[in-house]
């Protein structure tokens, strides 16, 4: 037997190149080794710049939380291991025992779930309203009340909330406003040039766009905010892994390019849904039958997104006909991937609700919601209303 060489298990220098890589490289190192201890000692002073361990922080976090700071006009935002450790990362790095938050009523399932059972574990009270009421959420302040969480457009039924009213009303008051930009995204508002003070995203959906790297982001406005959001995230192990960052900055690339033809899509098919005899029902902010049309119209600028919801008669039957008769359409519960996925809320993301909860939302078992990608418009309002066809006619 022949001893390996021992030179085998030491590190190889990294060739040097005059030329520089066009690709982000990617960079897993775990451990950073540091010259002496006295650079070491320098660098977890702060006087240095440099990596010492991934989980608190590494180049290829740094690279996309720089593209999404851009993106949203924020300082120093975080990377997270996914939308919901951003989520959390905001809710620990702002809040304490004794505090209440108050969330809209329209909230992902997730956070939901957050505010219902995980936060008042930990002492965090909690409550919800609805955002596109600022009346009612103004009655639903307490004393303790530390922040509230919105969306500004919610799932699946696409209300926009009056953030312009909610900012306002939380300004003197000392209460954080934090805002998930996932479905909207810094393309069609940037939440913090509306008073927000912690802006979220799962990075998961538009922005990464492949539905093949799971991450979120955390940005504060405040910096003192943002140390403590940063130093909960890396103690309790919320932050992300290099391959996933480095998917999801190659993903921000074509990021301007898909959001806005699966947004032109998205409008294409509301129409061709709304003008089918099959649809009861089609919601998408632009259409003047949007519940929230004018507030969509002044908030978004003019930009609908990619998200559209519709609802046919008939029930379950019709809509596992209708799920059955479109099979390249994937039936996912996710949202934000380059290609037009389907999802049903009353089996997925809504299930935990009672039938007349959901009801009560607008969420019949003919409810469907779908994530529009940037295939050819034809294409996909082709496959949807023959699938609809199929579903309403009993065939299929
Ligand atoms: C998906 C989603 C989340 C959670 O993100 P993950 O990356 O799946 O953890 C949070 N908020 C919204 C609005 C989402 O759509």
């Amino acid at each position: 037997m022949t001893d390996t060489p021992k030179t085998l298990v030491r590190r190889t220098p990294w060739p040097d190149s005059a030329s520089r890589p066009v690709g982000t490289p990617i960079q897993p190192s775990v451990v950073y080794a540091s010259e002496s201890p006295d650079m070491l000692d320098a660098q977890y002073g702060g006087q240095m710049p440099g990596y010492t361990y991934a989980r608190e922080g590494h180049p290829n976090a740094d690279v996309l939380a720089a593209k999404i700071d851009g993106m949203e006009g924020a300082t120093d935002g975080l990377v997270t291991g996914s939308g919901m450790a951003a989520v959390m990362a905001a809710m620990l790095g702002a809040l304490k025992a004794g505090d209440h938050v108050l969330g809209g009523d329209q909230l992902y399932g997730r956070s939901l779930r957050l505010m219902h059972e995980e936060l008042p574990r930990m002492g965090i009270a909690t409550s919800l309203a609805d955002p596109t009421d600022v009346g009612a959420m103004a009655a639903a302040l307490r004393p303790e009340t530390r922040l509230i969480l919105i969306e500004t457009v919610s799932n699946p039924t696409l209300r926009v909330a009056d953030l312009a009213g909610i900012a306002a009303m939380v300004r003197d008051r000392g209460i954080l406003l934090a805002v998930d930009n996932t479905f909207t995204t810094p393309r069609a508002i940037r939440p913090f040039e509306h008073g927000a003070d912690i802006v979220i995203h799962s990075v998961t959906k538009l922005l990464a766009g492949h539905s093949d790297a799971t991450l979120g982001y955390v940005a504060a406005r405040d910096a003192a905010l943002r140390k403590r959001i940063l130093d909960v995230a890396v103690t309790m192990g919320l932050t992300a892994s290099p391959f996933d960052c480095w998917l999801a900055e190659r993903g921000l690339y074509s990021f301007e390019l898909r959001y806005d033809r699966a947004e032109e899509n998205a409008a294409a098919l509301a129409d061709a849904l709304g003008a089918h005899p099959g649809v009861r029902r089609v919601l998408y902010p632009l259409r003047p039958d949007h519940p929230d049309h004018n507030r969509a119209v002044g908030l978004l600028g003019g930009r609908g997104g990619n998200m559209v919801s519709f609802e046919i008669e008939g029930g379950r039957d019709a809509a596992n006909r209708l799920v059955r008769a479109a099979p390249d359409i994937a039936f996912a519960p996710t949202l934000g991937d380059i290609g037009t996925t389907l999802s049903h809320p009353a089996t997925s993301s809504h299930r935990a609700l009672t039938p007349e909860a959901r009801a009560e939302k607008g969420m019949s078992e003919g409810f469907f919601r779908v994530s529009v990608g940037v295939e050819p418009a034809a294409l996909l309002i082709g496959e949807l209303t023959a699938a609809i066809d199929a579903a309403v006619s009993g065939q299929g």
